[in-house]
Order: structure tokens, then sequence, then C-alpha cells
């Protein structure tokens, strides 16, 4: 009883509590100040999707739908065409980015990396429809970032 008391009255575990504060004042900092400063992300993160080409322009999906079939959200939408050279194509390539939980199966499955997730994670919609992304959108993110897509694919494979 006597003991509470004079815990409460000579304050301390309001000087237990500073003492803290006060160690902790002049040690490094661990936080940092997003978004103008940023911790380095790993190679196999995985954020935004990409759809690939190959160097000279040409598509790299040949619409196999493995994608489409091991995508445990049902995130993924396409349609496929057949050329006539007898190759296939999409014709429509979606994902509903609020389905997606980016587990990264998509880009396991792909034979020849087509579908990847790339590291861009600051990217918001502000209605439900801007996130949902077509063939049009994940091949323009792909030809605009190739360079670190391919980098960071090169990176990753010292993991495998
Ligand atoms: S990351 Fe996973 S949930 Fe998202 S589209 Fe790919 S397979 Fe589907
Ligand atoms: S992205 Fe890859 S797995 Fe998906 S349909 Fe195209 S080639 Fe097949």
């Amino acid at each position: 009883m006597i003991k509470r008391f004079l815990k409460t009255y000579l304050l301390l575990e309001l000087f237990k509590g500073m003492s803290v504060t006060w160690r902790v004042l002049f040690t490094r900092k661990v936080t940092v100040q997003y978004p103008e400063e940023k911790t380095p992300l790993s190679p196999r993160f995985r954020a935004l999707h990409a759809l690939r080409r190959y160097p000279n322009g040409e598509e790299r999906c040949i619409g196999c739908k493995l994608c489409e079939a091991v995508c445990p959200a049902l995130a993924i939408t396409i349609d496929v065409h057949e050329r006539e050279d007898k190759t296939r194509r999409t014709t429509r390539y979606d994902i509903d980015l609020t389905k997606c939980i980016f587990c990264g199966f998509c880009e396991e499955a792909c034979p020849v990396d087509a579908i990847v997730e790339t590291s861009i994670h600051e990217y918001h919609g502000e209605e439900r429809g801007d996130l949902f992304y077509t063939k049009e959108m994940l091949l323009a993110i792909g030809d605009k970032y190739e360079s670190v897509i391919a980098k960071n694919r090169d990176s990753d494979k010292k993991y495998r």
C-alpha cells in the first residue's frame, strides 16, 4: 500500500518512462521520412504487374492461360486468338487489382516471362475501376520499366 502511494506521488513511473525517451533520443534513428526517403526493396518484391515484350517489340505472351488458371483470386481474364502463322496472342489481358493478393503465382507459372510483378508500389485508384488494368496498360508499364524488370529478374535468378 505504502509502496503504491510512494510510486504514485514521487512520479516514479513518469521518470521511468522519461528515461526511455532520453535513452532513445540519442541513438541511431530507424524511421525514414517517406516519401522523400525510401528503404531498399528486394528484387523479388511483388507489386504492380507488367506485360513484357521481346527486344524486337513482339509480345512475349503466347496466350497459354496458365497464369489465369493458377491465379487463386481469379483476378486475370484472358481472351486469345490464333494468328495466320498459327501463333497465339491475347486479344484481352485484364488484371483486377482489387482482387489480386500479389502472391506471384502468375509470374511463376508463365513459361516465357511475359507477366511479371514489378517493384512499383506507389500507385493508387480513386474509384474501383481505376485498379482494373487492361492489356494496353500492362504493356505500357512493361515498355516503360523493361530495363529495371530485366535487371531484377537477373538478380532474382541468384536466389533460385
Ligand atoms: S499475383 Fe497472384 S492473385 Fe495476383 S494476379 Fe497473379 S496469381 Fe493472381
Ligand atoms: S502471361 Fe504467360 S502464363 Fe499468362 S497467358 Fe501469357 S504466356 Fe501464358
